[in-house]
């Protein structure tokens, strides 16, 4: 709990109905969407405005008060966990205005609070798009997409968040402002600072405003499910579809268990005995859509698929895209605890991952379901258990150290998109080097030189 001295010092600034220290405020603040211990935090401060924010920055570190910030807490990695029971949490989700949105130009300014949909409704009314599309944007931010690098069903085609950043204002840890790209396609003036702020999962500054790359909206689209007896085939039509050069927008992938599961809750209608799906979208031009779909029907097929379905209408595309929406949440029912992972590989060892995965889960007897976006080779094996027994929770750990060495060693990583933050932080090392964690720490202690920012996550300070 802060001090009475504190409390009223930020009462002043930023108004009392944005300093939260009750008991209860402070425990809703203490967890994020990863299986982690919670931190209680000392005191929750929620700035409205630009100036607000570097003012709250500037206090802490001149008070020497470590920090986290946070947008919605939906980071699957520990990243707004408080670090210690003294960090104040400072919530950008008060600072939620879209600035400018411009058609001409292709870009829009945006504060870090802005809810990514809310984000991607305002630019489709002007029949623009703007591609990112975690699985949690209904209620992610844009500032805390831009720190995670949140990537999406989109990938494939698109890219992620960091292919529409044209620049960042932030704070740095004294509470100076930095500014760094602009409203132009071209910018080389300085180091790419902005770019560094990408991923860098709070610790390197608090996010005060970005500029996003618009894109025109695609003026058609084709959905189509393919069904496979056999989860290589899956796999290998995966690879297949990339070798035909067609780039699906979206490209994703459900194992039997996820299917079976999701069809219990959502009566979808899925094929329940099959050992996979492929659920593909392709988009654009009308013709070239046709043409896509096309070549990707012929994939499906020369690679064993039983079935191909296309929806006959948009309300039975929408259920074939809700039923992949619906897999983690309906997963998340089955037990006590999921355990969503994210190991990412080339896009060519989806097979090897996939039997991996499988066989790990089977040696230590662990449940798993595995979805994921397969055109980025960025597959989601979800692990069902119960952490508080201590028996299962160690051999699901067990089975998680295994599967990212598998991941490392066919060259992948240990996070397509939820980022390290605390939970991964101990395996960074055998995925870069030791020189990746000394080069990383230096660079944090020159800019955060009292260390207060998000001490612990990434590679520590
Ligand atoms: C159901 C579900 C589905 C998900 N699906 C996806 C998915 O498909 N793809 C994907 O990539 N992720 C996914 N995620 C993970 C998560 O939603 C993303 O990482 C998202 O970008 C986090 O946004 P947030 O606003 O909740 O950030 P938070 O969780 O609040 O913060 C994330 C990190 O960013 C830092 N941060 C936040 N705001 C700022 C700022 N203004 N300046 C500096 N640092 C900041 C925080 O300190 C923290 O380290 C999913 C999570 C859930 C729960």
């Amino acid at each position: 709990m802060a001090s009475q001295a504190l409390i009223k010092d930020f009462e002043a600034l930023i108004g009392k109905e944005n300093v939260f220290s009750s008991e209860a405020d402070l425990q809703s603040y203490s967890y994020d969407s990863a299986v982690l211990t919670s931190v209680v935090p000392a005191l929750v401060v929620r700035p409205t405005s630009t100036e607000q924010l570097g003012q709250c920055v500037k206090k802490l570190y001149d008070n020497g008060i470590p920090m986290t910030v946070r947008g919605a807490g939906t980071n699957l990695s520990g990243g707004t966990i408080p670090d210690q029971s003294d960090t104040v949490v400072v919530l950008t989700n008060g600072l939620n205005r879209i600035l400018e949105i411009n058609p001409n130009d292709l870009y829009a300014v945006v504060e870090p609070g802005v809810v990514t949909a809310d984000f991607a409704a305002a630019v489709a009314k002007k029949n623009l798009f703007y591609p990112p599309d975690p699985g949690s944007q209904a209620v992610s931010t844009i500032g805390g997409n831009i720190a995670e690098n949140a990537g999406g069903l989109r990938g494939l085609k698109y890219g992620v968040t960091k292919d529409y950043v044209m620049g960042i204002e932030f704070f740095d840890a004294t509470g100076a402002i930095v500014k760094s790209g602009s409203r132009t396609v071209k910018c080389v003036t300085g180091y790419n600072l902005a770019g560094m702020m990408i991923q860098s999962e709070g610790t390197l500054g608090v996010i005060s405003q970005a500029v996003l790359k618009l894109v025109p909206s695609p003026r058609a689209s084709k959905a189509l499910m393919a069904v496979f007896d056999d989860m290589q085939k899956a796999a290998e039509a995966v690879a297949g579809i990339i070798a035909a050069h067609v780039l699906p927008c979206t490209l994703e992938f459900l194992d039997n268990n996820t299917i079976v599961r999701v069809d219990d809750f959502t009566r979808a209608g899925l094929p329940r005995e099959a050992a996979a799906i492929l659920l593909i979208e392709v988009d654009g031009h009308p013709a070239q859509v046709a043409d896509d779909a096309a070549a990707v029907e012929k994939v499906l097929k020369e690679n064993g698929a039983t079935a191909v379905h296309v929806p006959k209408d948009a309300d039975e595309k929408f259920k074939l895209w809700e039923a992949r929406r619906m897999a983690l949440p309906v997963l998340a029912r089955c037990r006590p605890t999921t355990v969503l992972e994210d190991a990412t590989v080339p896009r060519s060892q989806i097979p090897a991952m996939m039997k991996a995965v499988n066989a790990i889960a089977a040696k230590y007897k662990v449940e798993v379901g595995t979805f994921g976006h397969a055109g980025d080779g960025n597959l989601h094996p979800t692990f069902l258990c119960d952490k508080r027994d201590a028996e299962e929770f160690k051999r699901v750990e067990a089975a998680i150290d295994e599967m990212f060495d598998v991941a490392i060693k066919l060259q992948g990583t240990l996070s397509g998109e939820h980022g390290i933050g605390t939970a991964k932080a101990r395996w960074m090392e055998k995925e870069t080097s030791r020189g990746t964690i000394l080069f990383s720490q230096r660079l944090r202690r020159a800019l955060d030189p009292k260390g207060l920012l998000n001490a612990t996550k990434l590679v520590g300070i």
